[in-house]
């Protein structure tokens, strides 16, 4: 596994790798959003990103620049949805095979996607098995390369293409709230904002259950926590990895914490107001915008909405509550 952390040059390499493949996602506004919090505010829309989610764009990057050799062996993940369902699409774009580890009560919809695209799925107990170990096990036994979810240079570097977008769309942002599971999506952010010389503020955003990654800023080292029970499935990350950690911790302002509640509102809102379909976790930043305490009165700011994928009975029960 490359230990070694992306630059924002390669940010932008991997934005002339995805040009094409990977969908150029739209930015959203919303006048009724705005009066809510007082803020200009600029949602880009990665829920409408190829497999419903940002992830597309580190799983690509990653899986693109394997060797014919590497590329034979297969690739291997493990995740609770996302990333399974990008490597799964991103294998298949480049005739990779791939396998993907997923817990066995992961979202329905998340696991028959992933079969859809290709990839084998083998699953596994999120509470008693550990899922590294294993996987990595198998991915020695048969040669096949395993690609992390965050803790990855070429993962982080293809995540932070979705904040280079929205830079390059609105350069003059203030703030940028970015839902953080296990920090790929956040530490790519910060080298697209070095990447274009932004000065935008960059703020993390965790389900108050899972707040590993607060406490780890807060305390200047990375803390470890047992798996956190939210409905925000796409960040149930227990630790940030050292290379995420290095490029957060002098970077991000801050992280905040939203509940499983303010989440609910939230997807409530993009439903409703805007026409969306946004998943819990995709709904972490602009709960952390609402809920989280920063002052942003009258500053132009940038939610991510990190993904759309939610099973459609679940979905409607969020909304019925
Ligand atoms: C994975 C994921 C996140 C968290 O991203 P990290 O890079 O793990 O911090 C947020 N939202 C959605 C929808 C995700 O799939």
């Amino acid at each position: 596994m490359p230990l070694t952390a992306p630059t924002p040059d390669d940010v932008i390499q991997a934005a002339a790798r995805l040009k094409g493949v990977a969908h150029h996602t739209p930015v959203l506004r919303s006048s009724t959003a705005d009066r809510l919090l007082g803020a200009q505010l600029f949602f880009k829309c990665e829920s409408l990103q190829r497999t419903g989610s940002f992830k597309f764009r580190g799983a690509f990057n990653a899986l693109s620049q394997l060797n014919a050799e590497q590329r034979r062996h297969g690739v291997l993940a493990f995740s609770a949805g996302n990333h399974a369902q990008a490597v799964a699409l991103a294998a298949r774009l480049l005739d990779i095979p791939a396998v993907v580890f997923m817990p066995e009560d992961a979202s329905t919809s998340k696991m028959a996607a992933t079969r859809h695209y290709g990839a084998q799925v083998v699953t596994y107990d999120r509470y008693t098995t550990d899922r590294e170990a294993l996987s990595r096990q198998f991915a020695q036994e048969r040669g096949m390369t395993l690609v992390p979810p965050s803790e990855h240079q070429q993962v982080i570097a293809g995540q932070g293409t979705a904040a280079l977008e929205l830079l390059e769309e609105v350069p003059d942002l203030d703030y940028l709230f970015v839902a953080v599971g296990g920090g790929g999506l956040l530490a790519g952010s910060v080298l697209a904002a070095q990447a274009r010389a932004s000065s935008c503020i960059l703020v993390g955003v965790e389900p108050e259950a899972g707040n590993d990654a607060q406490q780890s800023l807060r305390s200047g080292q990375i803390v470890q926590i047992a798996p956190p029970h939210t409905i925000a499935d796409g960040a149930r990350a227990e630790s940030l990895g050292k290379i995420v950690f290095s490029l957060l911790q002098p970077h991000v302002q801050d992280i905040v914490t939203v509940s499983d509640l303010q989440l609910l509102h939230a997807l409530r809102f993009f439903a409703e107001r805007m026409k969306i379909v946004v998943e819990p976790t995709g709904a972490l930043a602009i709960a952390g915008a609402r809920h989280g305490g920063l002052d942003i009165q009258g500053k132009r700011v940038g939610i991510l909405i990190s993904g759309g994928n939610v099973d459609m009975a679940r979905y409607a029960r969020f909304l019925a509550d």
